[in-house]
Order: structure tokens, then C-alpha cells, then sequence
């Protein structure tokens, strides 16, 4: 009889798997607690996967060989409670494909930067001609690419959810680009576990393989040696240090190996200090598949970025407006002011988790010349930053937002929203924010 697969959660990844047991001619069952959207109900009807949704039905569910469990399902979620009381292998939609390829695979993790360092490597090896196949949180899931395409590579972004369930997985390079405290709620308030988590991108590395990773950052530095590194090591950093793969000197930005070449900042098309680091993650892992350096220089210079992240909007009565909506931690918001070259009118403020405003305040004195709050509860940002003596305006829309942001900033001048803060107090999500504000800025 052939082997039971069950899936839970049929978002992106866990439709994307049941194709691939499918097609692998596993027993498919799919469950989702919540609705599933249509587009994923057609992919399971078109090709003969039972499923069912609102629900998890015992004896369909704990009868299986195997589960592929998708990363926003808790660990702790009763039924995954009970699989594992049972015994039942529980794994990664990631982990499953893994299996079914021998495409090499470059995965890129970190607390920050993963999408736009994901993206980038995708485009540098796209530019390059190489068949390539983009990955993880981002585009089609690894499962479904695996069983409908034949690539040759893959460029995959991974969060710590998706690394918790993966045992064999093998990164021929592994991309770590900084680990900050995040998402600490699923890791019983522990950092470690978070960090160990990060870490496992490196495990059933063979001495064949690259690791690459943000040489400055301290806690990655702390643990290098605990872990049994068996990849060479690609080490970036700010500064001309001894070994790195890449680092910053004066305007220069140097690669030294595999092959040496040199880069002007200038011509890169991503600006701001965390951009360098997430350029020059793309640039080693470009180089170590062997592209050529002028494709690549070429590359890092012309990409487009990914929307909601610094993203130009637009400039109106010279004044230019940009997107960075994705910035929904404090951190963020550093690396985004950081990179500003003219003065700038802030919008910030939506769903505080805990924020600590101290460290931007250097920053917001020396470049801000205005700020915008908007969100449901702007106390604490009135607290805050009141004192610094600014133009405030207090909003509870995007629209109102970007009105007063208009009427504060002078020619020459930026509007940059970088908010700080989740975005579910008045928007469906960082996305819809973004739009909202791209749309009131493009009818200004
Ligand atoms: P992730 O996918 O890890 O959430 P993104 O590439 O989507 O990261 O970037 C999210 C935000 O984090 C950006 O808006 C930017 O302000 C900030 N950021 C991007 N790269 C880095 C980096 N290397 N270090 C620190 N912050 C970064």
C-alpha cells in the first residue's frame, strides 16, 4: 500500500507539497483548520487530492506515515501535539522537496534582509542565463516547482519556522545574513533556540559547500564555534578584514574569492548600509556559482528592489516619497533613516510590540524634519518624540497621512514611511499599507 501523506495547512507551501506527493504517488490527504482559498482548492480538485477545510479530522490525520506541517502552524498546536506523542515524522514542505531534486540549492536566512538578498541572488543568476527557480516565503512554493519544473538551481528564503522542521536538508549555500531578537513568542522566549533555529541552515553542510555570513554580527560570532562547521566560510563585512569574502573599502566594495573583483558603491542599485551587506551576500553567492564579474557587477547594479522595501514612489514638487512599509520593527527603521541622503518628513506609529524608540533617536535628530503619527494609539510616540520639538501631525488614515506630510515637506526634501510597527491597527497587513500609501502619494 502505498505510503500515507498528510498535509496540514494548505497555503502556498502545503498545496505546493500535496502536488509533489501526488505526483510521487504517495496516499495525499490534505487538512486545513481555516478556508482554502480557491485558487489552492482547484490546484488539489485538478489533479485528484482529497482534502478537507475547518477542520482536522482525527482518524484522516494521525493514520499517516508522514506530515508536512506548514510553517505557520504552532508546534504546539494540538494536533501536532499528538502526531508527535504518537511518534509520526513531522517535516518541512522544504525538507519533502529537498528529496525529490538535485538542483543545487542556495538558502538564504537572518533575522533581516532575506527577502531582498533573496531576491537579488534570483536576479543575478536570472541575468546570467542559469535555470533558476526562486523559492521559500517568496513566489511558488519549492514543492511545486520541484514537481512541475526541472531547474537547475534554486534560490530559497527560509524563516526559522521553516528551518525548525527540517532534518536532511542540505544547502550546497547557506546565506546567514544577522540574527536579531524576532518572533521569540515560538521559541519559548528563549534566544537560543531562536539562534539555533538560524543555525540549522548549516546542518549536513559537507566540505563542498559555502557558507556565507555577516562576519560583524556578535551573536553569530559567539556561536560560530559551537556549531560542527563543515562548509567553507564566505564572510562579509564592513570593513577590509582578514579572510572575507567580501567587505566595504572607502567607496569600494571588494570581492575576493573565489574570484577578485571590485565594485564603486555608487553602482549599486540598493542603497544604505544593511543594502551593502545584503549586496554583498549576493554578490559571493553569484560569484561562487561561478557567474562572471562583470555580470554580476552589472546585475547588482540594475536590480529593481522589492516593493515595500525603500521603495521609490515618486518625487512630486521635488519632493521624493518612499516606501519602506516592510519596516515593521524598530531596527528597520534604523538601517532605513540611516540610508537617507536629504532631510525627511517620517510617518511612523500602528501596532507597537514593545518598541524601544532610543534607538532611532539619534537619528531621527539629525535627519528628521517632521514626523507623522499614525495609528490608533499614538501616546507613547507623542511621549517620545514630542520633546524633540518638531512639527508632529497626529492621523488615523493613510490618506490624512500623507496630506500632512505634503504640506511639511519642502522642495529637496523626503517623505519616508518606515513605520516601526506592525500595520494591523488600521490596515489588512505591511502590504496594503504600502499600497495605500503609493496610491494617496501617485493622487497628490
Ligand atoms: P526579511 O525578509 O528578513 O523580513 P526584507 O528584505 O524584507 O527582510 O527587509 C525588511 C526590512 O528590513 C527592510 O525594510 C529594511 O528596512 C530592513 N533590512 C533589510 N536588509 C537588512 C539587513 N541586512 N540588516 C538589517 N535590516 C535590513
Amino acid at each position: 500500500m502505498a505510503k500515507r501523506i498528510v498535509i496540514l495547512g494548505a497555503g502556498e507551501s502545503g498545496a505546493g507539497a500535496a502536488v509533489l506527493a501526488k505526483k510521487q504517488g504517495f496516499d495525499t490527504f490534505v487538512s486545513d483548520m481555516s478556508m482554502i482559498k480557491s485558487k489552492y482548492k482547484d490546484m488539489l480538485n485538478e489533479r485528484g487530492i482529497a482534502w478537507e477545510e475547518g477542520k482536522h479530522t482525527e482518524e484522516l490525520i494521525l493514520n499517516a506515515d508522514e506530515v508536512i506541517k506548514s510553517p505557520g502552524i504552532p508546534n504546539d498546536a494540538p494536533m501536532i501535539l499528538k502526531l508527535k506523542a504518537q511518534g509520526t515524522p513531522i517535516i518541512s514542505e522544504i525538507e519533502f522537496a529537498g528529496r525529490y531534486t538535485n538542483a543545487k540549492m542556495i538558502c538564504i536566512t537572518g533575522s533581516n534582509g532575506k527577502t531582498t538578498t533573496t531576491s537579488l541572488i534570483y536576479h543575478i543568476f536570472k541575468k546570467a542565463g542559469l535555470n533558476v527557480g526562486l523559492a521559500g516565503n517568496i513566489g511558488q512554493s519549492l514543492a511545486f516547482q520541484v514537481a512541475e519544473y526541472n531547474y537547475d538551481y534554486y534560490v530559497i528564503e527560509l524563516s526559522s519556522f521553516q528551518l525548525d522542521n527540517m532534518y536532511k536538508f542540505h544547502a550546497n549555500i547557506a546565506v546567514l545574513m544577522n540574527i536579531t531578537p524576532d518572533h521569540l513568542d515560538r521559541y519559548d522566549h528563549k534566544m537560543q533556540n531562536y539562534v539555533d533555529a538560524k543555525f540549522r541552515i548549516i546542518q549536513n553542510q559537507t566540505d563542498e559547500d559555502a557558507f556565507i555570513f555577516w562576519n560583524d554580527d556578535p551573536i553569530i560570532q559567539r556561536e560560530l564555534h559551537k556549531y560542527g562547521i563543515h562548509g567553507h566560510y564566505y564572510p562579509f563585512a564592513e570593513q577590509k578584514e582578514e579572510g572575507a569574502a567580501a567587505y566595504v573599502e572607502k567607496d569600494k566594495v571588494c570581492f575576493t574569492k573565489p574570484i577578485a573583483f571590485n565594485m564603486e558603491q555608487e553602482e549599486l542599485a540598493l542603497t544604505g548600509t544593511h543594502n551593502l551587506f545584503n549586496s554583498m551576500a549576493a554578490g559571493i553567492s553569484a560569484n561562487l556559482a561561478g557567474i562572471r564579474k562583470e555580470c554580476i557587477r552589472e546585475a547588482l547594479g540594475d536590480f529593481k528592489g522589492v516593493e515595500h522595501r525603500l521603495e521609490k514612489v515618486c518625487r512630486v514638487k521635488g519632493v521624493d516619497y518612499i516606501n519602506d512599509s516592510k519596516a515593521t520593527n524598530v531596527n528597520s527603521c534604523w538601517y532605513a533613516l540611516q540610508s537617507m541622503k536629504t532631510k525627511t518628513v517620517l510617518i511612523l506609529g500602528g501596532k507597537d510590540k514593545g518598541n524601544d524608540y532610543n534607538e532611532i533617536a539619534d537619528l531621527v535628530k539629525e535627519k528628521c524634519v517632521g514626523l507623522i503619527y499614525m495609528g490608533l494609539h499614538n501616546e507613547k510616540l507623542h511621549e517620545f518624540f514630542d520633546p524633540f520639538g518638531l512639527p508632529t501631525a497626529d492621523v488615523q488614515s493613510m490618506k490624512d497621512a500623507v496630506d500632512a506630510a505634503y504640506r511639511m515637506a519642502k522642495k529637496g526634501e523626503s517623505v519616508l514611511l518606515s513605520p516601526c510597527c506592525a500595520s494591523f491597527d488600521l490596515f489588512k497587513s505591511y502590504e496594503d499599507r504600502g499600497e495605500q500609501f503609493k496610491d494617496c502619494v501617485r493622487a497628490l
